[in-house]
């Protein structure tokens, strides 16, 4: 199988190994599979009973095709290995008798970033030997939070490999900071930028395109390469999770072959919720794909209206890590609904104008498979209390931001297929926001809240946040976003 970039009118194609090693393609597209791989009934029925790293394997084989099916499976077994995931890496918890929750948060990091971010590391390490590269590749991140602490436990000490995170001073949890500043390992960096992340996005996208900047870099033996859920190694692992889930649901008899299911994300790059489209363009039985997102609510005015508009005011809400006005993974959606002339240029007048309209034709398409919900602040309280309350589920902010868009959706459509609803956070990543729904008072410290959590619902603290505030901080750096090539260059 091989990849363009989704704005190449002449479709220039690449293997896998050299997509995951660039990242992003150099007209600032993103790389997009020549083709879908098929999941028939017989293959489905097959993974059934594999275990997680299996599944996993065999998904991604149809998909990196120069990397053998030994190759995959052994990186899979290390990735989602019991000691990373105890319990398992991606459980499926029935929630009511219609509400699923797929945890994929059961990770080193405590969210669901975890799922591709313990894979990619390893695909890259093997690209750089399958394509000859000499030179150290260096991994810039922009993070709303998440992203930036999965990449650096995944990037920590693997060789060949440098690593580089900006997240935005005032758009991350105060967990989510902690975890980032307190990272250990010999190749890595931690900057905080003013801005937010949009602003660290766009800042990393720049360094990405300029010309100069990777003649230096490359003079001094760095190639660049990204983490974001741009780059095609993300995005494939995710894809994973959905099938597997599927599996689950029939071998507990949950469902029977062919029974389509509703799947509910809380989206802000729009990664996760691709990736759930793939995994039904190649044959799983889902039926409506429903994008949940927060006051920041680009994502479900586009889906209305067929305007994507990111002229507007952006939000910081307790669920950060879908504070986004530009969700790149979209452009994703465009390609495979438009063609690669019309994204170039939505892609143009979004970078020129901050807005697009898509055709009527292209609109039909895209709400035959997704619909589109938010959930405001107040909302986004409520339903938490009300799924602990009602149901015994303890939930983080960005779940319940998804969980309020799901009943939403039931009670607007009457609807009544099974839903998955994607869980994207240990309840303990954001214990202050998540007690305060709960308590209706504030924890007594942001960190503190961590056994105030603990406490009020009688749980366990997520294993990896355990000790957080006593950990050293390692990194302390905060610049404007205007230095950030600077920093790289320090770096270096
Ligand atoms: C990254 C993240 C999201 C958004 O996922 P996208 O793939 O960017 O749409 C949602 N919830 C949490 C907790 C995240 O970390």
């Amino acid at each position: 199988m091989k990849y363009f970039s989704t704005r190449d009118a002449e479709k220039k194609s690449f293997d896998s190994a050299v997509v995951i090693k660039k990242g992003l393609a150099s007209d600032g597209g993103l790389f997009v599979p020549d083709s879908l791989p098929s999941l028939t009934r017989e293959d489905i029925e097959k993974l059934c009973g594999l275990s997680y790293p299996e599944r996993a394997a065999t998904v991604l084989s149809k998909y990196l095709t120069d990397y053998t099916y030994d190759e995959l499976l052994a990186d899979c077994e290390k990735a989602y290995c019991e000691s990373s995931f105890p319990g398992g890496a991606a459980p499926l918890r029935k929630v009511t008798d219609t509400l699923y929750s797929l945890e994929l948060w059961h990770g080193p990091t405590a969210a669901f970033k975890d799922m591709a971010l313990q894979i990619m590391p390893r695909l890259l390490s093997r690209a750089l030997t399958k394509t000859g590269e000499k030179n150290t590749a260096l991994i810039l991140v922009a993070t709303s939070g998440d992203t930036g602490k999965a990449a650096l436990e995944g990037y920590k000490d693997v060789d060949g490999v440098k690593i580089m995170v900006f997240y935005p001073i005032s758009g991350v949890s105060k967990v989510q900071k902690l975890q980032m500043v307190t990272q250990t390992g010999n190749n890595v960096n931690v900057c905080a930028i003013e801005g937010n992340f949009d602003d660290a996005q766009s800042g990393v996208k720049k360094i990405f395109s300029d010309e100069d900047a990777k003649k230096i870099l490359l003079e001094n033996s760095y190639i660049l390469s990204s983490a974001n859920s741009i780059n095609w190694g993300r995005l494939a692992p995710q894809i994973v999770y959905y099938v597997s889930a599927y599996c689950d649901m029939l071998n507990s008899g949950e469902v029977t072959y062919g029974e389509t299911v509703n799947v509910c994300v809380p989206t802000g790059n729009f990664g996760n919720i691709f990736a759930a489209y793939l995994a039904k363009l190649m044959g799983l039985p889902i039926g409506k794909l429903i994008c949940a997102s927060n006051d920041n609510n680009v994502l479900t005015e586009f889906l209305s209206s067929g305007t994507y508009n990111r002229n507007r005011t952006f939000h910081t809400t307790i669920s950060p890590s879908m504070d986004i006005l530009i969700s790149s993974n979209l452009e994703r959606l465009l390609y495979f609904t438009a063609g690669s002339e019309k994204t170039a240029t939505y892609m143009k007048q979004l970078s020129e104008n901050g807005a697009y309209t898509v055709s009527e034709e292209i609109m039909s398409v895209i709400s035959e498979n997704f619909d589109g919900y938010f959930a405001d602040e107040t909302s986004t309280r409520k339903t938490l209390k009300h799924f602990y309350d009602d149901y015994g589920y303890l939930a983080d902010t960005h779940t319940s931001v998804a969980l309020d868009c799901a009943e939403q959706y039931i009670s607007k459509t009457g609807d009544t297929r099974k839903m998955i609803v994607a869980s994207t956070a240990s309840p303990y990543k954001f214990a202050a926001d998540v007690y305060e729904a709960i308590a209706h008072k504030k924890a007594s410290a942001d960190t503190g809240a961590l056994d105030d959590l603990s406490a009020l619902t009688n749980t366990e603290i997520t294993y990896p946040l355990k000790g957080l505030a006593e950990r050293k901080v390692n990194f302390d750096t905060v610049i404007p976003s205007e230095d950030m090539l600077k920093e790289v260059y320090k770096f270096m």
